[in-house]
């Protein structure tokens, strides 16, 4: 008679057992500590970097912290294609990690968290949402477009619909982060198709982070073509400039 159970059968068991573990006593991914079942304690929930409040008034169009007016000086001599942008973190320690884990770790897990977030600091209410798109050969290589994994639950909390497929992207173009930041609009130029009638229709376009704004300009200037009236970007962390001197790029 051979073993009871097989290597296989044990190490799936091992690995219910610790899947399990974690649901009936989940701990805090920062500290640690207990956290009633959320991904974050309270004390860890509330100390991530708010873009609202920590940074006075805001460029009304890019979110960027401004002195004076409703607009930032580039967005007053240069309007991008895109109108407005919600996002709930700023892109510093730890929002910078959990983001991070979020795409290159791929914990799925945090994409509700995100999701969450965005969705109780919408301060206007698009018609549709669509993900910021991944090219194909990036989504093979990652198996998930993060983008679209916090817009669906953006657009479950909130009732919007989600058009996951009305954009494509049809140019793989370098990592954005790797480049300079001149060297970005250029970068993704040409790189998305909209197959879609958005006559009329305020479009918010939800992505992970938003730097110099250039992918997002980007999509923003298709869907205009498109036919969009207005287009939000739906971002979970806004980087800032203090974080631009820091990253040295
Ligand atoms: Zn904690
Ligand atoms: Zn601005």
């Amino acid at each position: 008679m051979g073993p009871l159970l097989s290597n296989f059968q044990v190490g799936f068991l091992a690995t219910c057992t610790k899947f399990g573990q974690r649901l009936i006593a989940p701990s805090c991914l920062l500290c640690a500590g207990a956290s009633a079942g959320a991904l974050l304690c309270a004390p860890c929930d509330a100390d991530l970097p708010r873009l609202a409040g920590e940074h006075g008034e805001h460029c009304d169009t890019c979110a960027l912290p401004i002195t004076s007016g409703t607009r930032c000086g580039a967005c007053l001599t240069q309007p991008p294609s895109y109108d407005h942008v919600c996002a709930p973190f700023t892109y510093a320690f730890p929002a910078d990690a959990l983001v991070q884990a979020l795409k290159y770790r791929g914990m799925l897990a945090l994409a509700p968290l995100f999701g969450s977030a965005i969705a109780s600091s919408l301060d206007e209410r698009p018609d549709v949402i669509i993900p910021m798109p991944l090219a194909d050969a990036r989504l093979r290589e990652r198996g998930f477009n993060q983008a679209q994994e916090i817009a669906r639950h953006v657009a479950k909390l909130t009732g919007i619909p989600l058009l996951p497929r009305a954009c494509r992207k049809v140019r793989d173009t370098a990592p954005q982060a790797a480049l300079p930041w001149k060297e970005r609009a250029k970068n993704v130029r040409k790189a998305f198709v909209c197959d879609e009638d958005f006559s009329s229709k305020h479009i918010a376009v939800v992505d992970d982070v938003m730097t110099t704004g250039a992918t997002l300009n980007e999509l923003a200037r298709n869907l205009k073509q498109a036919g969009a009236a207005r287009v939000t970007g739906l971002i979970v962390a806004r980087t800032l400039p203090d974080a631009f001197r820091t990253l040295n790029v």
